[in-house]
């Protein structure tokens, strides 16, 4: 559950998850889901689309994102 997220790829500042509901607790209606969004710019991803039923999920999906905008991750991948 320690999945490190990369800064924001827009701004570059902290990050950080963000626990979405809808409906009330203990009815049918009731849905939740993780969501991950840049404290200091707004960005985000998962906030409306509730594809992420794991924290783990939506961590892989903003890292991804965030090294393919502004290029963090450039150790381990055999590129030069
Ligand atoms: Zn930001």
């Amino acid at each position: 559950m320690s999945t490190e997220l990369k800064p924001c790829p827009m701004c570059a500042n902290h990050a950080a998850y963000v626990r979405h509901a809808a409906g009330i607790k203990g009815t049918m209606g009731y849905d939740s889901w993780h969501g991950i969004s840049c404290k200091s710019c707004g960005v985000s991803i998962g906030t409306s689309d509730r594809r992420f039923r794991e924290k783990e999920e939506v961590a892989a999906a903003w890292n991804v994102r965030a090294a393919a905008q502004i290029g963090l991750d450039r150790e381990g991948e055999g590129k030069e």
